[in-house]
């Protein structure tokens, strides 16, 4: 058994388990509640039981500060990769400089696309407007948005790019519904914007119909994710899993957590082929660190998923057990205490410490928790790579910056024509100002120019360089531009808005 360390160093450290079949786990106190949290956590793991050996690593502010521009450094790297096994305390991610999000980083680097939020009402123990709420949000996690790739083009207008992939939409949206069928769920709902969104999360939400039909004992259904938000912060307890892109899912996955009682309460599994990573899913608190008074319970319950991840289901059962009957015996941490509710109010220490003593105990009112001795494991879904399909070069977008009227800007590009590629578009933020337009539209600087090749007409890359080339000597600032292909026939890029 290990013991916990109170004071974690700065340099990777080995812990000794007591047996060889310690099961090696990395771990990171983190930043702000980080530490406090993180010791409450591991004292109560293996007090519980948890045959453990835990390498300890710094990431976030502390190797920032010693040296590691990235927030984390080749030895916490190699330790991840030989645990495969991530206990991470929250870190603090600087905003606007700095370095780029850590978490982010990390599940995406290890390949951790699955993140699964159980959020789980505690009523009558814990207050919630929602006490029959037990929904579980799996969320993409290496997509979307968080691609972190962001430019400025032009004077007024920035832009961040969305990347969906089929293998990532089929990867996670196979697992929501393998993790439905082991955890004997009923229904797996799916929320995207495919209504304006028709590419990419067009895509996510074509997956996830061709998939359904792979479970047909499992309802399946979609949302567009405005009504699909509204509907889960107002009746939670209509949904059971919920698949999502990774924007959406982080977001409502807080709005799931912050509704069943606290954030404080949620945890969060990272899970991908090749590792996993477990987590709270609330920040690293600044305005609690050093007081003692931090909820440590979704790192807890995190550690508990980690438990039944590493094949030791009866530490996760006798640790999960006693902390419902803690929070049962209204012993509850300054973010859920309420006067009508709560017996006790705890700092972080104190709360690890009832857990303990209630280790053995059973909730008894709440339902009693059974993680099954053979696990409930499926095989985490991989990548399947298709047969390229026929991609045929049929026009371009070219972008550019201009503060002229549109009618001017169109002059020139007309200059690029030739017999066989026509300006045939040209957009401002999407909507179409040119053929047709309508004075009242707002216009920035920022020009999307569709030219497209006649129809059966041969059309290559030589041909878009000329085009560019004419562009340049027009005086037009060309600033990007977008080749548009058809793959097997089908068209591969949007229309513009009212075209
Ligand atoms: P936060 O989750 O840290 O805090 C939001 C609010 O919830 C605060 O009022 C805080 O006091 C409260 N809270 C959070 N955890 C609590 C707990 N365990 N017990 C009691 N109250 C708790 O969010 P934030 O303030 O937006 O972010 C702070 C920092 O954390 C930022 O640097 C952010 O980037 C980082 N962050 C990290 C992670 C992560 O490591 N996975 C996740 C989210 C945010």
């Amino acid at each position: 058994m290990l013991q916990n360390d109170q004071t974690h160093t700065q340099t990777p450290q080995v812990w000794e388990g007591s047996s060889d079949q310690a099961v090696p786990i990395t771990v990171a106190y983190g930043d702000g509640i980080g530490p406090e949290i993180m010791r409450a956590s591991l004292k109560v793991l293996l007090a519980a039981g948890a045959n453990i050996a835990a390498e300890n690593v710094d990431i976030g502010e502390q190797a920032y500060l010693a040296g590691e521009n990235s927030g984390i450094g080749a030895d916490a790297w190699d330790s991840l990769r030989r645990t495969k096994v991530f206990y991470k305390a929250p870190i603090s991610t600087p905003q606007g400089g700095g370095y780029k999000s850590l978490n982010v980083t990390i599940r995406k680097s290890l390949g951790l696309y699955a993140n699964v939020r159980p959020c789980t009402a505690f009523a009558p123990f814990v207050a919630t407007r929602h006490p029959d709420m037990d929904v579980t949000i799996i969320r993409e996690n290496e997509e979307d948005l968080y691609a972190g790739i962001e430019h400025r083009q032009t004077d007024e207008v920035y832009q961040c790019l969305k990347l969906i992939s089929r293998p990532g939409c089929e990867k996670i949206v196979r697992y929501a519904f393998e993790h439905a069928q082991a955890h004997d769920r009923k229904k797996v709902s799916c929320f995207t914007k495919d209504n304006i969104m028709k590419f990419t999360d067009g895509l996510f939400h074509k997956v996830f119909d061709e998939i359904a039909v792979e479970y047909p004992h499992i309802e399946a259904e979609h949302m567009i994710v405005d009504i699909g938000a509204a509907r889960l912060a107002d009746t939670p307890e209509r949904f059971d899993v919920i698949v999502m892109p990774n924007l959406y899912g982080d977001i409502l996955s807080d709005v799931a957590a912050q509704i069943t009682g606290s954030v404080g309460l949620g945890s969060s599994a990272n899970i991908g082929e090749h590792g996993a990573m477990f987590e709270a899913i609330h920040g690293s608190a600044p305005d609690l660190a050093g007081q003692g008074v931090a909820n440590p319970s979704g790192l807890i319950l995190a550690g508990v998923m980690m438990m039944v991840h590493i094949g030791q289901p009866e530490v996760a059962e006798r640790l999960h057990n006693a902390w419902l009957k803690t929070i049962e015996d209204g012993i509850h941490t300054g973010d859920i205490s309420t006067d009508d509710l709560s017996t006790h109010t705890v700092g972080t220490e104190a709360f690890a410490d009832a857990i303990i003593a209630r280790l053995g105990q059973k909730p008894s009112t709440l339902p009693v928790i059974a993680y099954p001795k053979e696990g409930r494991k499926f095989a985490v879904p991989g990548a399947v790579r298709r047969e390229p399909a026929h991609k045929e070069l049929v026009g371009v977008d070219v972008f550019v910056q201009s503060t002229e009227a549109v009618e001017q800007i169109a002059a020139k590009l007309q200059q690029g024509e030739t017999r066989l590629l026509l300006l045939t578009m040209i957009t401002n933020r999407g909507v179409m100002v040119w053929p047709r337009g309508v004075p009242e539209t707002f216009h920035t600087d920022h020009w999307r120019c569709r030219f497209q090749a006649l129809p059966e007409k041969q059309f290559n890359k030589t041909m878009v360089l000329e085009l560019l080339g004419k562009i340049h000597r027009s005086g037009l600032d060309f600033i990007k531009t977008e080749l548009l292909y058809t793959f097997d026939g089908e068209r591969g890029y949007s229309m513009g808005q009212g075209q």
